[in-house]
């Protein structure tokens, strides 16, 4: 194999990542402008672990990853506080609350249960070092960009499924040894 052709045959995060082209778009969340209902309907419409959550949707500049499970349970307790919260209240992931209406219920702040650094790469990266990440750093999910805008997202499934095509497709393979 001389190096052109192997440089042919990489396999790129962006032919790994999801959605595909045919896909629907990827389930994310806005750093405001949602209420607590159309949070919950999406993470409870969607059986995804992590939601991207972008600054906003024209721009899809990334701040940061929630969990479903880190959402339901913080939608739950302020649900059971006795601070206001009710379905139509705002929701907001940014450092400060964004201007509300005055007849607005109070928001729900859920910038605590972001994880403002998810690990992030480029859609031209070599899926060789996105397996080689997974492998060590143990994460489940990594966040694909372009010039800062989120593109897609690959899981550790998404990464075990691309290993087992790499094995069909390629018995001598010594990435995945
Ligand atoms: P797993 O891959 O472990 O089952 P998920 O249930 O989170 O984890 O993801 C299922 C599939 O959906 C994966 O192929 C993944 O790439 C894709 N996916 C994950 N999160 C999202 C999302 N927020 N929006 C769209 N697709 C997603």
């Amino acid at each position: 194999l001389d190096a052109k052709e192997e440089f042919t045959h990489t396999t790129l995060a962006t032919d790994v990542m999801r959605p595909r082209r045919t896909d629907p778009p990827l389930a994310l969340l806005t750093q405001d402008g949602m209420t607590v209902d159309e949070v919950e309907t999406m993470v409870r419409e969607t059986t995804y672990n992590g939601f991207p959550v972008v600054v906003c949707a024209e721009s899809q500049r990334l701040v940061g990853l929630a969990l479903r499970r880190d959402l339901l349970i913080a939608i739950e307790n302020a649900r059971k506080r006795d601070d206001g919260v009710v379905s139509h209240s705002p929701v907001y992931f940014g450092l400060h609350a964004p201007s509300l209406a005055p007849d607005s219920p109070p928001p729900l702040k859920l910038r605590s249960i972001l994880d403002l650094s998810p690990f992030t790469v480029n859609d031209r990266s070599p899926m060789e070092i996105v397996v080689d990440v997974f492998r060590k750093l143990g994460i489940r999910q990594c966040l694909i960009t372009h010039n800062g805008r989120l593109l897609g997202i690959i899981t550790k499934k998404d990464v075990l499924r691309h290993m087992a095509q790499m094995a069909n497709q390629d018995p001598e393979s010594i990435l995945f040894n």
